[in-house]
């Protein structure tokens, strides 16, 4: 593999601040793109983070911008057009769980599950669709689902209707830009250690854990690594497809 796959290329990375969204940033910076990336709150983080990516070689810019909100995505990805000129890839990667029973879980933790997961990406897609179109080579759009989208999960309701809401818009989205060369692929992953995987309660992710055919978590190298061969130009004829990377727990 060439180490610089993707120089000169521009890429935006959802919710980069800690954990999937981290590695990928970092990952895809390794291979020579400039990366943008916005987060919720981490501001110290993402310093570090934006200081880290320049450190190999490449440009970076970092923002608070909560996904859910339409007219701040806009602005982020123009913002972010205009600094590195172009944008070929994004990642709708932020995402929150606000987990319950259905009889216990409050309408606002649906809601924002629902505004910062589903929602989320589709701002995010709806602003960098166009200048995707306006590259040669077209782009690539992933968007990290989750098993629970697909196969359902205890608690989750929420959740895994808004990850089950990212395949549908995958594969919508996937159908309307295929002949501007721009691919649309989901990522449905299985529990990856990561702060997110951390607060689930104990006795269920060693329940979950102990189901996982591969005996082990996901890391979020392993998951970078995916994303970026799925960017990549190997991975052109790919679109509108559910990729299921979850040590084999949902075959
Ligand atoms: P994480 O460690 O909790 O990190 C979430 C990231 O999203 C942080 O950078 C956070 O920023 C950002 N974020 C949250 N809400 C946001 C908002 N409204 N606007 C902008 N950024 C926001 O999560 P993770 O475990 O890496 O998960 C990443 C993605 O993978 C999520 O979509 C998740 O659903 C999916 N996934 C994870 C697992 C797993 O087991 N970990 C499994 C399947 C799918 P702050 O740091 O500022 O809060």
């Amino acid at each position: 593999m060439n180490e610089k796959q993707f120089e000169g290329k521009s890429a935006i990375v959802t919710g980069a601040t800690r954990g999937i969204g981290k590695a990928i940033a970092l990952q895809l910076a390794n291979r020579g793109c400039n990366v943008a990336f916005n987060y919720a709150s981490s501001a110290e983080a993402a310093e570090k983070i934006k200081s880290e990516i320049e450190g190999l070689g490449v440009k970076a810019f970092a923002d608070s911008c909560d996904v859910a909100d339409t007219n701040a995505a806009a602005d982020f990805v123009k913002h972010v057009k205009s600094e590195f000129g172009g944008i070929d890839f994004l990642v709708n990667n932020a995402g929150i769980t606000r987990d319950n029973l259905i009889m216990r879980m409050k309408e606002d933790d649906w809601d924002s599950v629902i505004d910062t997961n589903l929602k989320g990406a589709w701002n995010f897609s709806k602003a960098a669709v166009r200048p995707m179109m306006r590259n040669e080579n077209g782009g690539s759009i992933l968007n990290i689902s989750s098993i629970s989208g697909v196969v359902g999960m205890l608690g989750q309701s929420n959740y895994s209707a808004s990850k089950a809401g990212m395949i549908g818009l995958t594969k919508s989205l996937a159908k309307e830009i295929a002949s501007r060369n721009i691919t649309v692929n989901a990522l449905a992953l299985g529990l990856v250690e990561t702060d997110m995987a951390s607060e689930m309660n104990e006795e269920y992710r060693e329940k979950i854990l102990s189901e996982i055919p591969l005996g082990r978590l996901g890391n979020t190298q392993e998951v970078a690594e995916i994303v970026c061969f799925l960017l990549s130009d190997s991975a052109k004829y790919i679109t509108g497809q559910v990729i299921q990377a979850d040590g084999g727990i949902a075959m």
